[in-house]
C-alpha cells in the first residue's frame, strides 16, 4: 500500500476560551449563552475614541498554564494589533500577541496505545475572540452575534510532533485536562471553548525535512478533527503520487460532506499587517507575581496520577480513570483519609459511583452515600462479612435507597451477613459429610475436585451465607481426618 509509505506530520494551534468574568480588554459579561448581543458595550464594539483595558485574569491564566507546560514565562510581554476585515470583527483588528508571547517553549506528555510522548510547546499567547457570524438558509443574509467578540482566549501552538489522528485526540484531551484542572476553562468543545486549527502534511518516511503543509481551520469536535485529518492526509498522499505538489492552503471542513475545501491559498493570504497595539502597555511580570500564581497553582492530573500509584498503590489504570476529572481525584483523596483500603475504593468508584454519578449528570462530591457509610460497606466486604457479590448487587442498591441508613444494619436485614461462626459452620459440614458417604470416599481417594460439590452443598445449607474461606479450610481439615 502506497499510504504505508508515508508518514503524517501534525502541528497544532488550540484556541482555548478562558473561564473569566469580563472580557479581554473590557468590563463586559464574558459568559457563555446570553441572548444574542448583550454582553457588548462601545469597547466591544470598537466605537472610535474607545480605549482598551487589561484583564489581569487573562494574564494569571496564562501564567498558570505556562507554569504548568514548563514554559519559559516571557516578563516582558507586549500586544500587537492583527488586521483584517470581517463583519464579525468590529474593531477591525483583533488584539493578540505577535513579537513577544508571554509563554516560550514548553510541552506536554501524551499516552497512545499505552506510550508515552512528549509534544513539544512553540508558545502560548493571549489574544481576543471574534463576534459569530449566524448563517441561516432561510434567510437573505446573515446575523452577527458579538457577545463572543473580545472574550479571552489563550492560543496554544504546538510543534509539529503529532503523527495521527490518535495522538491528535490524545493531546487535545491532555489539555483539555490540563485547563479544567487548572480552572482556567471549562474545555467545553460543544460550546466552543475549546476549538484548534489542525496543520498537516506529509512526507516519505524516513525522511527528516518537513513537507509543505495545509492548516484546517477552527474544527470544533475531536470526531470532526479525526475525519479532517483522514481526509486530508489522503488528498496529500494522492496529490503526490500523482505527480502534483501540496500548496501551502488554509482549508475548511465541511462536515455535511466530510471534504477539506480551500478557504484561499498564498497567494491571495491575509497580509495582517502586524504592529504593536499602541492603546496597550507592555505588561511586566516580577519574580514574586509568578511566584505567587505558582504557589497557588492545584496539583497537576500527572502528579495527582503518580501520587495514586505510588503513594496508594493503585494501577495504572485505576489512577487514570481517576485521575481523569480533578474532583474524582479529591474525591478519592478525601475517602482515603477515612479508609484504608484503597483499592477497594477505587473499584467501588469505577464501578459504582462514577456511573451513578454520570448518569444523574451530578458532581462526585453530591453523590448521595457519604463517607462513612462508604467506609462500613468496605469494611463489611473486606471482613468477610458480606460477599463481594453480595454487597455489590444487594447491599449497595439498597444503601443508594436509604443512604444514611448504617451498612450493617442494612446487611442484616437483607439477611446477607455471612457466617465465619466455625461452630455453626462445623456442624453443617459434619451433616453433609454424614449424608455423602460416597462423595467422601471419593474425595479421599483423590478426586480433589469434589471440593467444589462439598462447597456448594454448604452453600446451599447456609443459603449462601457461609464464610467461603472459612467454609473451604474447614472442609480440607474434615475430609482428610475422615
Ligand atoms: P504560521 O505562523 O504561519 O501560522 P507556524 O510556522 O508558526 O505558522 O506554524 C503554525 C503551526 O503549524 C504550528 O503548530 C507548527 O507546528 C505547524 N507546522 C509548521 N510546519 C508544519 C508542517 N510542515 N507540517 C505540519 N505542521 C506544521
Ligand atoms: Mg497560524
Amino acid at each position: 500500500m502506497v499510504y504505508d509509505q508515508y508518514e503524517t506530520v501534525i502541528g497544532l494551534e488550540i484556541h482555548v476560551q478562558l473561564s473569566t468574568k469580563s472580557k479581554a480588554f473590557c468590563g463586559d459579561d464574558a459568559r457563555f449563552g446570553g441572548a444574542p448581543n448583550t454582553q457588548i458595550s462601545p469597547i466591544s464594539l470598537g466605537h472610535p475614541g474607545t480605549l482598551p483595558r487589561l484583564n489581569k485574569q487573562q494574564i494569571n491564566h496564562a501564567v498558570c498554564l505556562g507554569l504548568a507546560l514548563g514554559s519559559s514565562i516571557n516578563q516582558h510581554t507586549t500586544f500587537d494589533r492583527k488586521n483584517y476585515f470581517y463583519a464579525d470583527l468590529p474593531k477591525g483588528y483583533q488584539i493578540t500577541q505577535d513579537g513577544a508571547p508571554i509563554c516560550i517553549g514548553g510541552q506536554l506528555n501524551i499516552e497512545v496505545d499505552g506510550k508515552m510522548k512528549t509534544v513539544r510547546i512553540h508558545h502560548v499567547h493571549m489574544e481576543e475572540d471574534a463576534g459569530k457570524s449566524i448563517h441561516e438558509a432561510s434567510l437573505p443574509y446573515s446575523q452577527i452575534d458579538l457577545n463572543r467578540a473580545g472574550v479571552p482566549l489563550l492560543e496554544i501552538v504546538s510543534e509539529p510532533d503529532l503523527r495521527s489522528a490518535e495522538e491528535v485526540d490524545a493531546y487535545m484531551s491532555a489539555m483539555r485536562q490540563l485547563v479544567r484542572y487548572l480552572g482556567i476553562s471549562d474545555g467545553n468543545m460543544e460550546e466552543g471553548s475549546m476549538r484548534c486549527d489542525c496543520n498537516v502534511s506529509v512526507r516519505p518516511k524516513g525522511s527528516t525535512i518537513l513537507g509543505e503543509r495545509c492548516e484546517i481551520k477552527n474544527l470544533n469536535s475531536m470526531r470532526y478533527a479525526r475525519r479532517a485529518i483522514a481526509y486530508e492526509v489522503k488528498r496529500q498522499i494522492d496529490l503526490i503520487e500523482a505527480g502534483g505538489k501540496v500548496i501551502q492552503q488554509t482549508l475548511n471542513f465541511d462536515p455535511e460532506t466530510g471534504i477539506t475545501a480551500p478557504l484561499r491559498d498564498k497567494e491571495d493570504a491575509h497580509d495582517y499587517r502586524y504592529f504593536p497595539e499602541p492603546d496597550l502597555p507592555p505588561v511586566h511580570l516580577s519574580d514574586g507575581e509568578i511566584k505567587a500564581i505558582h504557589a497557588n497553582m492545584p496539583a497537576l492530573p500527572w502528579i495527582l496520577k503518580a501520587q495514586l500509584m505510588e503513594e496508594y498503590g493503585l494501577p495504572a489504570y485505576d489512577a487514570t480513570l481517576l485521575t481523569d476529572e480533578q474532583e474524582t481525584a479529591l474525591y478519592f483523596l478525601e475517602l482515603a483519609k477515612e479508609i484504608a483500603s484503597y483499592k477497594a475504593i477505587s473499584n467501588l468508584l469505577i464501578n459504582k459511583i462514577l456511573p451513578y454519578c454520570n448518569d444523574r449528570q451530578i458532581l462526585v462530591a453530591d453523590f448521595p452515600i457519604k463517607s462513612r457509610q462508604i467506609g462500613e460497606f468496605i469494611a463489611l466486604i473486606d471482613q468477610n462479612k458480606v460477599s463481594n457479590s453480595a454487597a455489590y448487587q444487594r447491599l449497595f442498591p439498597a444503601m443508594l435507597e436509604a443512604p444514611a441508613k448504617a451498612p450493617a444494619k442494612l446487611a442484616q436485614e437483607l439477611n446477607l451477613i455471612q457466617t465465619s461462626d466455625e461452630g455453626l459452620l462445623e456442624k453443617i459440614i459434619d451433616e453433609i459429610i454424614a449424608n455423602n458417604p460416597e462423595a467422601v470416599a471419593r474425595y479421599q481417594k483423590g478426586k480433589k475436585g469434589l471440593i467444589g460439590f462439598f462447597m456448594g452443598e454448604v452453600m446451599k445449607a447456609s443459603r449462601g451465607k457461609a464464610d467461603p474461606k472459612v467454609t473451604n479450610t474447614l472442609l480440607r481439615k474434615k475430609l482428610s481426618q475422615q
